[in-house]
């Protein structure tokens, strides 16, 4: 059935699994989107995508693309009529594009998630409410606000708009509480959450994906390290004892659970020094730390999004591998011209994944390389090694 015809029937039911020959939307076609397609495609379903770019990777691999502004509310209504099934890739989605998909078809993860996700505010407010460990944040809505934070978090923090901050965009570091005023106003005095700076040892994640039965699946806690506010390196396993690991995992639990998530979900973490986690934030979403789940792991993060938007059982989160490390390739690598492919895949243990974004600006993620190896450390120095070859010197 083409998706012209499907698009005046009466809405699709929105429980029992999807089987494979169904048609699954994705707003957004970005790389995550394209990564969700290509496995939802390997399932054998079909793919539609919602853009409201020009230059979407997850548009080559969709049957069917919609091209409108994420606003257009009757072009959404029209979209999610087509569809049997709808996730999203990125957390700005409007809250009322999601309402509005919701009445015509099954949109997982449903917009409870995403609007916690979407507002620091209110993600803090639920971490705070499940009794999740974070380090001290105060709301900075106006001047009214000034005093009360600053007297909580005096010495160095970072202020972050509540809304629409990623890759470090919308963000600032103080030195002191007394940088706080002229930091707001360079915000554009939007509603902030001043959070004390954690002097973290390490960056964690962890993936989980929830199933419609409320089975939960999650993969290994994850360390990642960041160059420029972007991830740049992720290697699995994470260091870190058994009992951090347990944490982590009651920590992505609870919230999936709470969130009553079907899909897939990261949350970011910062190891202390004495052991303890904070939660630092939540990604409705696959997340670009769990990239390695491609090559690594039985069933990687994007099938288990297939699988838990289809209704279908999770898979095994289960590494297949020795420890793996995925480098991001961002469009810097091509500054010099097209990088040098032949010597980096030259190396043992190489997977390469490609985007397929015709622009390489600097700063935008293109591509990652992941790398298998007998240690954490060997997978690590390997990946920036692969990544290094593709810029190299004769
Ligand atoms: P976010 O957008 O909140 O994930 O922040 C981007 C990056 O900034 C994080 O991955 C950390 O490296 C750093 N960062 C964010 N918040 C804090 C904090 N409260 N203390 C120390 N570093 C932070």
């Amino acid at each position: 059935m083409s998706a012209e015809t499907r698009s005046h029937r009466a809405p699709v039911r929105t429980d029992g699994p999807l089987s494979p020959g169904a048609l699954l939307g994705a707003l957004g076609g970005g790389q995550l989107g394209r990564m969700f397609a290509l496995e939802a495609r390997r399932l054998g379903y079909r793919v539609a995508v919602y853009t409201a770019e020009a230059d979407a990777p997850g548009a080559d691999i969709a049957e069917h693309v919609v091209r409108a502004p994420y606003e257009d509310l009757d072009a959404v209504a029209k979209f999610a009529r087509t569809v049997d099934a709808l996730t999203f890739e990125f957390e700005n989605v409007p809250a009322a594009t999601v309402a509005t998909a919701a009445q015509f078809t099954r949109v997982r993860p449903g917009g409870g998630l995403l609007a916690v996700a979407q507002d620091r505010l209110q993600e803090k407010a639920t971490f705070a409410r499940l009794g999740l460990p974070i380090g001290e944040a105060a709301r900075v809505c106006g001047p009214e606000d000034y005093a009360e934070a600053a007297a909580r978090i005096p010495g160095s923090s970072v202020l972050k708009t509540a809304r629409l901050g990623y890759d470090g965009k919308g963000q600032i570091k103080l030195a002191d509480a007394t940088e706080l005023p002229q930091a707001h106003a360079k915000l554009g005095g939007a509603p902030c959450v001043l959070e004390a700076f954690v002097p973290f040892v390490a960056e964690l994640s962890i993936v989980g994906a929830r199933g419609a039965d409320g089975e939960v699946a999650l993969y290994e806690p994850f360390e990642n390290e960041h160059a420029r506010h972007i991830l740049d390196v992720t290697t699995c396993p994470a260091a870190v004892s058994d009992t951090v690991e347990a944490e982590a995992r009651r920590i992505a639990r609870a919230l999936l659970e709470d969130l009553d998530v079907v899909g897939v979900m990261c949350v970011e973490l910062f190891l202390l020094g004495d052991g303890r986690l904070f939660v630092n934030e939540i990604a409705p979403r696959p997340h670009n730390s769990g990239h390695l789940t491609l090559d690594a792991h039985e069933c990687s993060q994007f099938e288990q999004q297939v699988r838990a938007l289809a209704g279908l059982p999770l898979g095994s989160t289960r590494r297949i591998a020795g420890p793996a490390a995925m480098a991001n390739l961002l469009g810097d690598l091509w500054a010099n011209g097209e990088p040098n492919w032949s010597r980096a895949l030259a190396l043992p243990g190489v997977h390469l994944h490609l985007y397929g974004k015709s622009e390489a600006r600097a700063g935008r993620k293109m591509g990652h390389l992941t790398v298998l190896d007998r240690t954490a450390e060997g997978a690590r120095t390997r990946a920036r090694e692969a990544r290094a070859a593709l810029v190299a010197k004769p």
